[in-house]
């Protein structure tokens, strides 16, 4: 797939995603905007969060409260900036007073996900918490494998901590920190994106 027709299919599949409605599930029918998600059809980082809350829900882009805030300061710290990376949820709907995401509404969105790795198609999905991993690599726990490599369905997943869990905690936001850290070599030993 040429790199133009990537992104003009992302662009073309986040108008598709903002236009949904309909459908019955609550989160999209009680959101004020679905959020698709954004970033560079060539990042070789997908970072994947849970769901949208009341500033993404209200912007209509991901990870724009604090935990985004935190979520940039990590990524300064491995010498990226936001733009350098893709970023979007499991759920692209803010399930009401944030609830948990439930695994069928998980389930109605993931062909948006799917294809957008499929255009995408990063070195390294980067599930945060435990919603986005258990998408991913079912079954397993977040703080077991947090910061390490995983290969699932012949995809390679690098779990962090969700930074909202690293707001208030001066642990966790450490473990983060050391987590990422890690992360620039493990993008080198993956061997880059399959573009
Ligand atoms: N938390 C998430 O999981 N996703 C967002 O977009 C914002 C906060």
């Amino acid at each position: 797939m040429r790199a133009g027709y990537r992104a003009a299919r992302l662009e073309e599949l986040a108008g598709e995603i903002r236009a949904h409605g309909g459908c019955g599930f609550e989160p999209c029918e009680t959101c004020t905007q679905l959020v698709p998600g954004e970033g560079p059809a060539d990042a070789e980082l997908f970072f994947v969060g849970e769901a949208p809350g009341a500033q993404e829900d209200k912007q209509g882009r991901p990870f724009v409260g604090a935990a985004g805030r935190l979520l940039d300061q990590l990524l300064e710290s491995i010498g990226l900036r936001r733009p350098d990376v893709f970023i979007t949820n499991v759920l692209k709907a803010r399930p009401p007073k944030n609830r948990d995401p439930r695994p069928a509404e998980v389930a109605h969105h993931w062909p948006w996900l799917e294809e957008q790795l499929d255009l995408v198609r990063p070195a390294l999905i980067v599930p945060l918490g435990r919603h986005a991993l258990e998408r991913f690599a079912p079954g397993e726990k977040i703080s077991e494998v947090r910061g390490s490599l995983l290969e699932r369905d012949g995809r390679r997943l690098f779990p962090l901590l969700h930074p909202a869990v690293a707001l208030y905690a001066r642990e966790r936001r450490q473990e983060l920190l050391d987590d990422i850290g890690r992360l620039p070599a493990v993008v080198a030993q993956a061997g880059g994106s399959g573009h």
